[in-house]
C-alpha cells in the first residue's frame, strides 16, 4: 500500500502531497464570516484571507447561493462557445477600469503570462518583433510558472529550475527614473510592476513613481503592465489600487480576490494593447467558465454595493491606528507600519515566521512576506471589533516574543 498523508509511517517516503509548503499542522473544517474553525473545533480570527483571496470571508450567503445556483445549471462548456456570465463579467470590469477587453484565467500567474504575451504581441503586431524584453522590479512577485519566476528573478524562486526564461531586466525598488531609463533599449517591450508589492513585503509604489513609469512607457512606446493580483479587487480601499492615483496601465493582471476563493483570474487590456490578440493567439480550457464567472459576478455585486469601498477605507484607518499604537508600544519589534487599505504590513526587526507561529497559537492567522514583514490581509468585511481583537492578540504575542528574545539575550551573555 502506498504511504498516505498525514500519517506517514516511514519518514523516508515523500508525503503524498508534494511537500513544497512548510505547512502549519492545522486543518480547517469550516468558516463563517471572518472566523475559521479547525478540526478540533478551535476558532481562529482570519487576518490572512487565504492570501488576499477570501475578501468576503467564509460562507458569504450571496457567494454561496451564486455558486450553488450555477452548479445546478451548468459548470463548464469551454471557450469554443459564448459564455454569457463571462461576457457580463468582462463588461462590468471594463466599465469600471481603463480596459476595453478581458481574458479570463484560473490564476494570477496565468493572468501575468497573458499580460507578458500581450506585451510581446503588441510590439510584434507593430512591426517590432525584436522588442520582447520587460522591465520588472526587485522584490516583485508575479507567480510560479517558469516565465513569471524569471520575471521576478528572485534567487529563491529561480535557483533550482535551470536556465531562466529570457526577456526580463530587473530595476531597483523603490522606482527611480534614471535606473529604469538605463534598462530601456531597442529590445524593450514593456514595464511591469505591482502598485503595492505583496510577497515583497507590502511595499506601495508612490503615485509619482507610477507616473514616472507611465511617462517612460509613453516616451518609448512601451506597454505599462500593472500586476494587481494581490492589491486589486477592493483590497487597497479602491476597486483597483492604481485608481487611487491618476495613472492607468495598458494591461493589468488580476486574480485572488476576484473569485472570493473560487479559482479565477483575468488579464485586462486596452484595445490598442490587445489589437493583435486575435483568434488562436491565446487560450485556456477552463478560463472564465460558467461556474467561475458566476462567482466572479457575485463578488462584483458585493464590491459594487453602496459604501462598500468607503467602509474598507474607514476600517483600514482604524486598523492602521491600532497598528501604529502597537508600534509605539513595541518599538523593539516593529520598525514600520506600511500599506494601503486592508493590505497592511508590519516591518519587524526580526524574521516574521516567529510572529506568525505565535499568533496562530493565540488564534490569529497572519501571512509572512519578504523584507521581515508580516502581512495583515483580513477579509474586507471586518468590523472595529475584529480590529480590537487582532490588536489585543498581537500585543500579547509581541510581549511574549520580546520576553523570549530578552531571556535568550541574557542566556547568551551568561555563556
Ligand atoms: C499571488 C500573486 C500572483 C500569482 O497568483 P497565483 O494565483 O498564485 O498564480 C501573481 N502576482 C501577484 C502580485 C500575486 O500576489
Amino acid at each position: 500500500m502506498k504511504n498516505s498523508q498525514p500519517d506517514n509511517p516511514d519518514e523516508s517516503l515523500i508525503p503524498a502531497v508534494m511537500p513544497t509548503y512548510a505547512r502549519a499542522d492545522i486543518a480547517f473544517e469550516k468558516g463563517e464570516g471572518v472566523y475559521l474553525y479547525d478540526t478540533t473545533g478551535r476558532k481562529y480570527l482570519d487576518f490572512g484571507s487565504g492570501v488576499a483571496v477570501n475578501n468576503f470571508g467564509f460562507s458569504h450567503p450571496h457567494l454561496v447561493s451564486a455558486l450553488k445556483e450555477q452548479a445546478d445549471k451548468l459548470w463548464h462548456t469551454s471557450n469554443l462557445y459564448r459564455i454569457p456570465g463571462q461576457e457580463k463579467l468582462a463588461k462590468r470590469l471594463t466599465s469600471r477600469t481603463f480596459a476595453d477587453t478581458v481574458f479570463f484565467t484560473n490564476s494570477g500567474a496565468e493572468a501575468m503570462e497573458c499580460a507578458i504575451k500581450i506585451a510581446r504581441n503588441y510590439q510584434y503586431s507593430n512591426g517590432k518583433p525584436e522588442r520582447y524584453r520587460i522591465i520588472t522590479f526587485d522584490g516583485c512577485f508575479h507567480g510560479r510558472t517558469l516565465t513569471t519566476i524569471a520575471a521576478s528573478g528572485e534567487e529563491k524562486l529561480v535557483k533550482s529550475f535551470g536556465p531562466q526564461v529570457d526577456g526580463f531586466d530587473h530595476a531597483p525598488f523603490p522606482v527611480q527614473r534614471a535606473e529604469v531609463e538605463k534598462l530601456i533599449t531597442s529590445e524593450t517591450a514593456a514595464i511591469a510592476i505591482e502598485p503595492v508589492q505583496g510577497e515583497g513585503g507590502i511595499r506601495p509604489v508612490t503615485p509619482e513613481c507610477l507616473q514616472v513609469l507611465r511617462d517612460l512607457a509613453d516616451e518609448h512606446d512601451l506597454l505599462l503592465i500593472f500586476d494587481e493580483v494581490q492589491c486589486g479587487m477592493g483590497r487597497s480601499g479602491a476597486f483597483f489600487a492604481h485608481q487611487l492615483t491618476d495613472v492607468t496601465p495598458d494591461v493589468m493582471a488580476i486574480a485572488k480576490g476576484i473569485g472570493g476563493g473560487f479559482p479565477l483570474g483575468a488579464c485586462l487590456a486596452t484595445e490598442k494593447a490587445a489589437a493583435g490578440m486575435t483568434a488562436g493567439t491565446h487560450g485556456s480550457t477552463y478560463g472564465g467558465n460558467p461556474l467561475a464567472t458566476a462567482v466572479g459576478n457575485a463578488v462584483l455585486d458585493l464590491i459594487e454595493e453602496d459604501g462598500f469601498l468607503k467602509n474598507v477605507q474607514d476600517i483600514s484607518d482604524a486598523l492602521r491606528i491600532a497598528l501604529v499604537k502597537l508600534r509605539s508600544n513595541h518599538p523593539e519589534s516593529i520598525e514600520l507600519v506600511r500599506g494601503q487599505g486592508l493590505m497592511l504590513g508590519l516591518k519587524l526587526t526580526y524574521p516574521p515566521a516567529e510572529l506568525v507561529a505565535e499568533a496562530l497559537k493565540e488564534g490569529l492567522l497572519l501571512v509572512a512576506a519578504a523584507d521581515n514583514t508580516v502581512r495583515l490581509l483580513p477579509p474586507l468585511i471586518i468590523t472595529k471589533e475584529h480590529v480590537t481583537e487582532a490588536a489585543d492578540i498581537l500585543s500579547k504575542v509581541l510581549t511574549t516574543i520580546e520576553r523570549k528574545h530578552a531571556a535568550a539575550q541574557i542566556d547568551s551573555e551568561e555563556e
